[in-house]
């Protein structure tokens, strides 16, 4: 029996395209977004054509009590073994014309609810060895000269969370994959008042989440679809892992300490 998959934003892009195509898999799916009406219908034309089982879990993951009901739902479900963590949006503007309570509402579904649903099934799936937690960040997570300041911060966060989750939950039996997109054409552009077609390379969102598969499959833990040379992932990375053990010091750097 293949492990039931929850996927959060299924309602449109990214997340209704992983949908698709874990039911094309043979997987039975837990769908979580606020459109009920959309993932309904979305939901019919998948049973018949895949003959999968499928739930809707309507929910606004910044609202803590529908959190909540989806924590719980991730918690209890043994049947549930991977969780796509996609739900996301994006805000418009620079960080000084941002409204603070859209910076907090955007925090709220970027960050806490992704860390909250990951929190929510992990435990369940280390300690029954298996299941996969797929984070969606972005390669704006690691541009901070993109002027996506508090959406870049989120995506930060997702990668972290996700190269952290995997050294501690890898050894349990438990894979988790960041997915870096960039550009890719779904509604995130024109929901935060943005022009897709003024961008000059967009992916579509078929060729986005079969390549994020790919990754999937061969148990990578951070997938850039459209990368082309993953020598310039790992020399980041190991640029990152040549600095650890130099953190450890009794005393500041010469450059500042002054002189006596
Ligand atoms: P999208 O088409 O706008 O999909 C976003 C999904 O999240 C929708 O299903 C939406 O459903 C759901 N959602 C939004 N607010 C929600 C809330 N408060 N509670 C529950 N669900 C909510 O955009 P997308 O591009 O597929 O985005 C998916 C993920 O990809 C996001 O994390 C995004 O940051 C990431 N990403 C996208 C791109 C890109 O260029 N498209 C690039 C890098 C990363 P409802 O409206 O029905 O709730």
């Amino acid at each position: 029996m293949k492990p039931s998959v929850l996927v959060t934003g299924a309602s449109s892009g990214i997340g209704a395209t992983y949908s698709d195509r874990f039911a094309r898999r043979g997987h039975d799916l837990v769908l979580v977004a606020r459109d009920t009406a959309r993932m309904e219908a979305m939901a019919a034309d998948l049973r018949r054509e895949t003959g999968v089982a499928i739930d809707i879990l309507p929910a606004d993951l910044t609202r803590p009590d529908d959190l909540a009901a989806v924590e719980a739902r991730l918690g209890d479900d043994d049947a549930i073994g991977i969780l796509i963590n996609n739900a996301g949006a994006s805000l418009g503007g620079g960080f000084v014309n941002q409204a603070t309570d859209d910076v907090g509402r955007l925090i709220a579904l970027n960050v806490t609810a992704v860390a909250r649903l990951a929190s929510a099934v992990a435990p369940r799936l280390a300690k029954a060895g298996e299941g996969a937690i797929v984070n969606i960040g972005s390669v704006v997570g690691l541009a901070p000269e993109m002027g996506m300041s508090v959406y870049g911060a989120t995506k930060a966060f997702v990668l972290f969370l996700s190269q952290s989750l995997s050294v501690e939950l890898g050894p349990k039996g438990v894979y988790v994959q960041a997915v870096l997109p960039a550009a890719t054409r779904t509604e995130i552009w024109e929901r935060s008042g943005a022009d897709v077609n003024a961008l000059r390379a967009v992916m579509e969102v078929g060729e986005l989440v079969d390549a994020a598969l790919v990754g999937f499959d061969l148990r990578e833990t951070v997938t850039v679809p459209p990368l082309p040379d993953p020598a310039e992932w790992d020399a980041y990375q190991a640029a990152r892992q040549a600095m650890l053990p130099n953190f450890a010091q009794v005393h500041a750097a010469d450059r500042y300490r002054k002189a006596s």
